[in-house]
């Protein structure tokens, strides 16, 4: 299939206290309600060409981090992931790499766990009700796939949980969630939700 690039952008937010190159990926195995990059899900972004990105990379003396989003990274085949992560490693031997994942491809998640230094994984609900989950993916929703993957991103040096404030979560699903990611080693953040009105799949 090949790696398919909407575009990249440079930012200091991303990833705490570091330059992160922010390369964003077309495609995405969910359709989550108020997703803000639904035009990447559904592939209607422009292309660019990776040696644009890997030019960047090399040419930008700030930039010491590689944010692989999108869409989804991990739809892709983890070995198309890393031909392109050892490319920027090349490029820019000091860069650091994360991938920010919905986590439901545990298979992709340990097969780069040696090339990356870290995974940002969503949590968008408590693994303990599934049903839940599936509403705010919009698909039907294995919790174990992403359990799995929460399990193999722990403790590295990058990796972070992530869950937006979703209105559907009650104060007692964010707590378990918290319970949930207290017995883990890498942080957990609540991050403000944003609703997307534009986004076709709030149905
Ligand atoms: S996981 Fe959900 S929020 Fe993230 S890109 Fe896919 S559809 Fe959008």
């Amino acid at each position: 299939m090949g790696l398919s690039f909407a575009s990249f952008l440079f930012s200091s937010k991303d990833v705490s206290g570091r330059w992160s190159c922010v390369v964003f990926l077309k495609g995405c195995n969910f359709r989550c309600r108020h997703c803000h990059n639904w035009r990447l899900v559904v592939g209607d972004e422009g292309e660019i060409e990776e040696e644009k990105i890997l030019y960047e990379i090399s040419e930008n003396p700030f930039v010491d981090t590689l944010v692989l989003s999108g869409g989804e990274p991990t739809v892709y085949r983890a070995e198309e992931l890393r031909v392109f992560i050892e490319k920027v490693k090349e490029a820019n031997p000091s860069v650091c790499v994360r991938i920010d994942t919905n986590g439901y491809r545990p298979e992709v998640v340990g097969a780069l766990k040696d090339v990356v230094d870290g995974f940002a994984v969503d949590l968008k609900a408590p693994p303990s009700r599934p049903e839940l989950y599936s509403y705010t993916a919009g698909v039907e929703v294995d919790v174990d796939r992403i359990i799995e993957s929460v399990r193999l991103a722990d403790g590295m040096p990058l990796t972070l949980f992530r869950t937006p404030r979703y209105t559907w979560l009650s104060e007692q699903d964010i707590e378990d969630i918290g319970n949930f990611t207290a017995r883990l080693k890498s942080p957990w953040t609540l991050n403000e939700f944003v609703e997307v009105p534009s986004c076709p799949f709030n149905v």
